[in-house]
């Protein structure tokens, strides 16, 4: 029998290795997320078996329950909704980790049979798991707009958390080498302590640094889960963790490169604390923005022989997909070559854009990642960028000083001509201007991306 379940972990490893190698690519990443499921599936399967004390009532009922409240979550939340939905999950994976090592650790106390190196691993889980739990919390807060979305700093912050970090690891150390003294007063402040620096570490970075935060709390969630493996003796929990844990950490990293910002700066630099008078503060522009109406685009659309759409966090706000599908399938037809210029970091979420197209059918060959479409842009007639704004700002390039100054960016401003669709000179997640909108190749259809591409396409009929 314990062989029979071992080989139930092993294969269930190997489904989620397979699953998350198949997530590397659009066209694979349905089925990846399927044998990824399915694993989970053996995976809890065996364990049920394998600690068959449990009361079967309530793994039904927590089964039931369980699948209810994801499968009406998975439908029902919008795109631009889903960096919270995975901030909760994630808070809930941290959460977990933190309680069963709780667990463990009571059991082990009043048995008397707790070690040091099981109560390093348990006490390292709970800190990680309840600082996740509260962080992400907070980062699904942010993102919901229940508290602010700005950074809220106070003097000696960092010092603050430093000092709270350093008592909860001597607290730790403590409980770890004192052999199982059942001191559980001492274990609830060190959780609470845990639970506070979550929220603390958290409440400095602004809404919209949030993805990159959530993603490194998920590598911390996958290194509590696999710590957790190893105080219940789990391979399977061990693997799945540092699967986790590793993913996690290489997301953070290719999100705060693809944004030029060391992690450092996301998680103390407050971020989004424009001062006014800094270089591209918000009205610091002079520039004159020229503006277009649906035929005169309808028509520059019509004529061009290359045409390359840049979406960015706007066409996600207003649902526009379909239509975007619908403008490629119109100029297509009428022999305009029409690709996509994806930049990683548009939208709120890594591969945000590649989802919301791929929903719309968009083919996937016709999506360029930013280094296969920056060489083409000079040869490009027309851009059009559908409510992208940062990914497009050239004062990344040529504007030190700027925040953005060193992100690599789509450099459209390099096409023969620009059309921006966006529904007023608002600026995007930087909160900064964009010269792109006063370069004099560039033009302006104010609107809503969904409305103003649906007269588009109806416009180039009459073309
Ligand atoms: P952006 O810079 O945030 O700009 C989005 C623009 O869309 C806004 O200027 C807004 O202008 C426009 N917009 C909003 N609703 C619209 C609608 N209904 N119709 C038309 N336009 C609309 O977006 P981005 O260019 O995609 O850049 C993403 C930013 O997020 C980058 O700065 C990136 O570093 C950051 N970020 C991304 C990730 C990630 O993983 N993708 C993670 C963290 C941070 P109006 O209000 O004037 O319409």
């Amino acid at each position: 029998m314990n062989i029979l379940l071992q080989v139930g972990y092993l294969l269930t490893a190997i489904l989620f290795i397979l699953g998350v190698m198949r997530l590397r690519s659009p066209a694979t990443a349905r089925s990846g997320n399927l044998i990824a499921a399915s694993g989970m599936v053996i995976a809890f399967i065996v364990t049920v078996i394998r600690y068959h004390s449990f009361s079967w009532g309530l793994i039904g009922l927590t089964l039931i329950l369980g699948a209810i409240a994801g499968t009406y979550a998975a439908k029902k939340v919008r795109m631009t909704a889903m960096p919270q939905m995975v901030a909760l999950f994630n808070g809930m994976g941290g959460g977990a980790a933190s309680l069963v090592s709780i667990g463990e650790l009571h059991s082990n106390w009043v048995h008397g049979i707790s070690s040091p190196g099981a109560s390093i691993s348990a006490l390292l889980t709970v800190l990680i798991g309840s600082l996740s739990f509260t962080g992400s919390l907070l980062a699904f807060a942010k993102l919901q707009e229940w508290v602010s979305g700005r950074p809220i700093t106070f003097g000696g912050q960092k010092l603050f958390n430093g000092i709270l970090l350093l008592i909860a690891m001597v607290l730790g150390i403590y409980m770890s080498v004192s052999g199982g003294r059942q001191d559980f007063t001492l274990l609830t402040i060190y959780v609470i302590l845990a639970a506070v620096l979550g929220f603390l570490v958290v409440l400095p970075i602004g809404g919209a640094d949030m993805p990159v935060v959530i993603s490194l709390l998920n590598a911390f969630t996958g290194l509590a889960a696999a710590a957790t493996g190893f105080l219940l003796a789990n391979n399977v929990l061990i693997i799945a963790g540092a699967l986790v844990g590793a993913s996690g950490t290489i997301l953070t990293q290719q999100m705060s490169r693809a944004m030029n910002r060391p992690i450092q700066n996301i998680i103390f630099g407050a971020f989004g604390k424009v001062a006014s008078g800094a270089p591209g503060a918000v009205g610091e522009s002079d520039g004159v923005v020229q503006t277009a109406n649906v035929e005169d685009v309808a028509t520059i659309l019509a004529y061009a022989r290359n045409v390359v759409i840049v979406p960015g966090y706007g066409l996600a706000v207003a649902r526009a997909q379909q239509e975007v599908r619908q403008l490629m399938e119109k100029l297509s037809e009428r022999g305009v070559n029409v690709r996509f210029g994806i930049h990683p970091v548009a939208g709120r979420m890594p591969g945000h854009m590649n989802v919301l197209l791929a929903e719309a059918d968009v083919p996937y060959d016709s999506l360029y990642e930013m280094d296969a479409i920056n060489p083409q842009f000079p040869q490009t007639d027309v851009v059009l960028v559908i409510g992208a704004n940062d990914v497009t700002n050239p004062a990344a390039r040529n504007q030190p000083g700027s925040p953005l100054y060193g992100m690599p960016i789509l450099n459209v401003d390099q096409a023969q001509r620009v059309i921006v669709l966006k529904r007023g000179m608002n600026p995007g997640f930087a909160g900064i201007d964009n010269p792109l909108y006063t370069n004099p190749k560039t033009s302006m259809l104010f609107g809503d991306a969904k409305s103003s591409l649906s007269q588009i396409i109806r416009a180039l009929d009459e073309v």
